[in-house]
């Protein structure tokens, strides 16, 4: 059997099974050097000159990253999501005219429309999940990039990439995914049309709440990718060493956490949807999520991690909820093996779209029954 053949959890599950040369370790060092050894002839035949423009350990996670997302071009690393995210945008040039989804990560919204926008883009923010209000929104030959994020933050609004990435493509556009709230064992974006997947590598791809880290993974070695590496240099947005290695030691386990943590998930939003004090639960897996057709084809092995819910009782009776968890951690971020709850309104301020009776649950690797009986208590004393 080639190693062609051996599955991506099996690859993963190995971080491509590379051995150490020297020691035969079978987890690779990590290499903290900033400078290498030049030729006698001046060059450097290793390939590494300097520390920020490259590294092995980071070559070596990207490698794992590239092989999960089926990524032709490869990977690349970044210092945080939001480096990995703003790199594409500054990969374009000034005039040029993006269009994002209006429901999407927050900060990168307000990155777009405070900074961005400084430096000669137009931005259009739409419901991309609205496939004519897209084609409407895209101008051919003016509009280089369209910007999705699916499953999306905070209402998990599902966006079809296929379908996006021939209206962007037929209007000579990019098709960019954030894919952190999917990640590879549920979406696969470049084969679904994508042109570059990004992820906050913060979030599932670490898994443990203990490295920020950003990524993105493209189809083409093209022109577009290779602007993207320059961005990356000049401005030293490079992941360090010992993120990059922990990073790959998450990746390792990520089929396991991600099947447990999406059927966790999965079996908290039906729960939760017959609980007396929920309103609407907010998640692609239920039938009646308006998403629910194209997530059930776009995404395998479950529907992810990430879950909303609306409580009756509104804003008082959400902050009250979130205030009484035991287990649940009340804190911002996702995709870590402990479960999270946060009121998103309260930190996106205004213009959100988020209403205010909204929790966002990120569930973790607990025991689903201790989930469930905490998020019962809370919101029997958050109606209190
Ligand atoms: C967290 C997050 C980001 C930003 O990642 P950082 O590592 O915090 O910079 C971008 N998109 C989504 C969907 C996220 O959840």
């Amino acid at each position: 059997m080639s190693s062609k053949s051996w599955s991506p959890r099996s690859l993963a599950a190995q971080a491509m099974g590379k051995i150490d040369p020297l020691t035969k370790a079978v987890v690779p060092p990590i290499h903290v050097a900033t400078t290498y050894i030049r030729d006698e002839d001046n060059g450097y035949s290793s390939g590494f000159i300097y520390g920020r423009p490259d590294n092995e350990t980071v070559h070596e996670a990207q490698a794992v990253l590239a092989m999960l997302e089926e990524a032709k071009a490869g990977a690349l690393l970044f210092g945080s999501g939001m480096a990995a995210a703003t790199s594409v945008f500054q990969a374009l040039a000034p005039g040029d005219h993006v269009v994002a989804s209006k429901v999407m990560y927050w900060a990168l919204r307000a990155w777009l429309l405070n900074e961005a926008t400084r430096w000669g883009l137009t931005i259009d923010f739409v419901e991309t999940d609205d496939l004519a209000a897209l084609k409407a929104a895209v101008k051919p030959g003016v509009t280089k990039l369209v910007w999705v994020e699916t499953p999306s933050n905070p209402l998990w609004t599902i966006t079809d990439i296929a379908a996006a990435a021939e209206i962007a493509h037929k209007a000579g556009a990019r098709l960019a995914v954030d894919s952190t709230c999917a990640s590879p064992v549920h979406t696969r974006p470049l084969t679904l049309g994508a042109d570059i997947v990004m992820h906050a590598a913060t979030k599932v791809l670490n898994g443990h709440s203990d490295v920020v880290a950003g990524a993105l993974c493209a189809r083409e070695d093209d022109a577009f990718w290779n602007r993207i590496k320059t961005v990356r240099k000049g401005q030293g947005g490079i992941l360090g060493p010992f993120e990059a290695y922990l990073l790959m030691r998450g990746m390792r386990t990520l089929h396991l956490r991600q099947e447990r943590q999406s059927a966790s998930a999965m079996a908290l939003a039906e729960r939760l949807s017959a609980h007396p004090l929920v309103a609407r639960v907010l998640y692609p897996g239920l039938p009646q999520h308006p998403g629910h057709d194209i997530a059930a084809r776009q995404m395998e092995n479950g529907f992810g991690y990430m879950l909303s819910v609306q409580v009756t009782g509104g804003e008082t009776a959400a902050v009250k909820t979130a205030a009484h968890v035991e287990l649940y951690k009340r804190a911002t971020s996702l995709g870590g093996v402990e479960s999270l709850i946060e009121h998103r309104a309260s930190i996106e301020g205004a213009g959100s779209p988020c209403p205010t009776d909204l929790l966002r649950l990120s569930t973790g690797i607990e025991d689903l029954e201790d989930l469930y009986a905490d998020l019962d208590q809370a919101l029997r004393a958050g109606h209190r």
